[in-house]
């Protein structure tokens, strides 16, 4: 069985969460498809495009013309004394540099809006995607690395967009321009000039995985530097911290890969440094060999002054760009990187999708169904086997069992936050699968131990379940939830901020307000997961109460932990290492002396005695 994400999934593999560095991988190409794909998204702004593209054309042929004057300055203005002339060569080139100098200024402002909205489009998708990933996802890849992913790998395409093609494009025109006018006027000049390119090509091959292999690692550092800070800056990390005195630990842990990222970021400016210096060296080479040459060419009478100055000048323009296409080089496999990171997770398989045909499902009054169901998670480590129970609508179905049993498996292959491997689930004799999502989630509601509440007010986080409830409605759900007391004694009522994850609250008043929202949802079949914790008495009355006005008339699932709900249960299912052991009521149960007999003992009866 292949899930795609297995938790191996994400660890492994060219651009995964944690990057290896194989040799295919860095003497791969930047492929057509890749580039292909890239390029696909500049689709949308291909007028743009077009028009920079036009721009970066006139702008090498302007930037030729200032040395081509100067050479009939020096030649022709001067030796003639004509002042005129030099008039004229002096604000024509002028005018050549002002207009270059404001097509540039409309260049940016097209590069920018480009690459800006590329930027936008690519987040929008990745945002959507990753909407639509599995909870497996989630539970498998490590929370920092998709911030990472969303945030710095994204910010670092838009500079792939905004400099690095824009530059490539600009050199490639530039160096076209300038070797047909070298040519044109003295092609031995041009021969004896581009024989040291070669020099500074045939090292930046290997700078180029150099440079790569430092990028990776230190996007991985930068990601692993992230996962610390989220998993010991968020609250329940904070406290696991402060509880277990950790922060002496986590602080040095913290600071060794800081130090570790520092280094590589220095390393990673200073290889390009270098690169660069040995390059320039090269460079000052070819115009040594023109004034030798040229200058021999001069004193034979071939060649004027204006001519060997212009080629200098003009070699300048053709050494400029392909050191800087050199560097780009460096540049563009580090992006590529990039992309492989970004494009690895557009690939990934959503997986739990709407079938072609799905239908919009009323569970309204019909049973559910377990039909042999198998599931695991991981390869060849079932979690549910051969799970067959119905639950009948309208009635309670407990489940119980120890933990780690495979209880909140089963609650969750209901709405599909997991897909089964084998058998099916039916509402009202039909496979859920042929349903669409949305209307199937629609119909569930979900109460889980662990209650989230975003950082708002009380009403937002009601809201959210059902954002055209009236005032009146949010009160009557938080009455039946018998939270509405509470609510009102607070400072600011329904407007008062939870906190972060709701840690404001009690567990007892977050599952009452939870209870509250899938109140306002109102949908015919609830799932719900009883808070473990133990509550004082008046918590547990509420809750209990709560709950009833919550399961009343609905096909409901609850995961059992407190006596009173399995003795209202209308069927309860005994849950033992992935299989359904027992099914009964809590008298014909009690009286099979099986299992939840000795889960009774073990768990209910001291408490009743208590
Ligand atoms: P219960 O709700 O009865 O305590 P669960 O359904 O949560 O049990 O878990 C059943 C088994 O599946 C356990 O062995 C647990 O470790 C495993 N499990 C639960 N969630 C995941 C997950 N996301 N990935 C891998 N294994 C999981």
């Amino acid at each position: 069985m292949s899930r795609g994400f297995g938790a191996a999934g994400f660890g492994g593999g060219p651009g995964h969460g944690k990057l290896k560095f194989d040799d295919d991988e860095l003497h791969s190409k930047i492929s057509k498809q890749l580039l292909l794909r890239i390029s696909k998204y500049f689709l949308p702004y291909w007028k743009q495009t077009l028009l920079v593209m036009i721009v970066l054309c006139v702008s090498a042929v302007l930037g030729l013309l200032p040395p081509i004057l100067i050479q009939h300055i020096i030649d022709q203005a001067l030796p003639d004394k004509n002042l005129h002339l030099l008039l004229l060569l002096v604000l024509a080139s002028l005018g050549a540099t002002v207009v270059s100098g404001l097509l540039g200024v409309l260049q940016n402002y097209l590069n920018s809006f480009i690459s800006q909205n590329i930027v936008h489009d690519m987040k929008n998708q990745m945002y959507s995607h990753l909407q639509q990933m599995p909870l497996q996802f989630y539970s498998s890849v490590k929370q920092g690395e998709v911030i990472t992913r969303m945030t710095s790998d994204i910010s670092g395409i838009q500079g792939v967009f905004s400099n690095t093609i824009v530059n490539f494009a600009s050199n490639l025109f530039i160096l076209a321009t300038t070797a047909v006018t070298l040519f044109i006027m003295n092609w031995k000049l041009t021969l004896l000039g581009i024989f040291v390119i070669p020099l500074f090509i045939l090292p930046t091959r290997k700078m180029g995985n150099f440079s790569w292999k430092l990028a990776k690692k230190t996007q991985e550092k930068f990601s692993e530097q992230n996962e610390v800070i989220e998993e010991t800056l968020s609250i329940s990390g904070y406290l696991l911290m402060k509880l277990f005195t950790k922060e002496e630990a986590e602080y040095s842990n913290f600071k060794t890969i800081n130090a570790e990222a520092t280094n590589l970021q220095i390393r990673q400016s200073m290889a390009g440094r270098w690169f660069m210096m040995v390059l320039s060296t090269f460079t000052s080479i070819g115009p040594l060999l023109i004034y030798l040459y040229g200058g021999y060419l001069f004193i034979q009478g071939e060649l004027t002054v204006g001519t060997i100055i212009t080629f200098v000048a003009l070699l300048g323009r053709l050494y400029g760009p392909v050191l800087q296409m050199t560097n780009l080089y460096v540049d563009i496999k580090r992006s590529a990187a990039l992309f492989e990171r970004i494009f690895d997770y557009f690939d990934m398989d959503p997986q739990i999708v709407d079938s072609p045909l799905a239908l919009h499902i009323n569970a309204s009054g019909k049973d559910i169904e377990f039909r042999d169901v198998n599931f695991a998670y991981q390869q060849d480590k079932p979690a549910l086997r051969h799970i067959s129970f119905t639950a009948a609508a309208g009635t309670l179905t407990a489940l119980v069992g120890p933990s780690g049993a495979g209880k909140t498996t089963i609650t969750n292959l209901i709405p599909r936050l997991y897909e089964l491997d084998s058998g099916a689930i039916t509402i009202g004799g039909k496979d859920i699968r042929d349903f669409t999502l949305d209307s199937l989630r629609s119909q569930i509601g979900l109460v889980t131990q662990d209650t989230y509440l975003f950082n708002g007010t009380i009403k937002e986080n009601l809201l959210y379940a059902n954002p055209e409830a009236s005032e009146a409605e949010i009160m009557d759900a938080c009455r039946s939830a018998y939270i509405h007391e509470f609510i009102m004694e607070l400072p600011e009522g329904y407007d008062t901020v939870v906190g972060n994850r709701g840690i404001k609250l009690s567990g007892g008043e977050k599952q009452r307000i939870s209870i509250a929202r899938v109140l306002l949802k109102n949908p015919p079949i609830i799932i719900m997961d009883e808070a473990t914790s133990s509550l004082d008495t008046v918590s547990e009355y509420y809750i209990q109460q709560a709950m009833h006005v919550l399961l009343l008339n609905k096909t409901s699932l609850v995961i059992a932990h407190r006596l009173s709900t399995i003795m209202a249960a209308d069927t309860i299912l005994v849950v033992k290492a992935g299989a359904i052991v027992e099914e009964g009521t809590h008298d014909s149960l009690l009286k099979n002396d099986g299992v939840y007999r000795d889960l009774y003992n073990k768990q209910f009866e001291p408490k009743i005695l208590s």
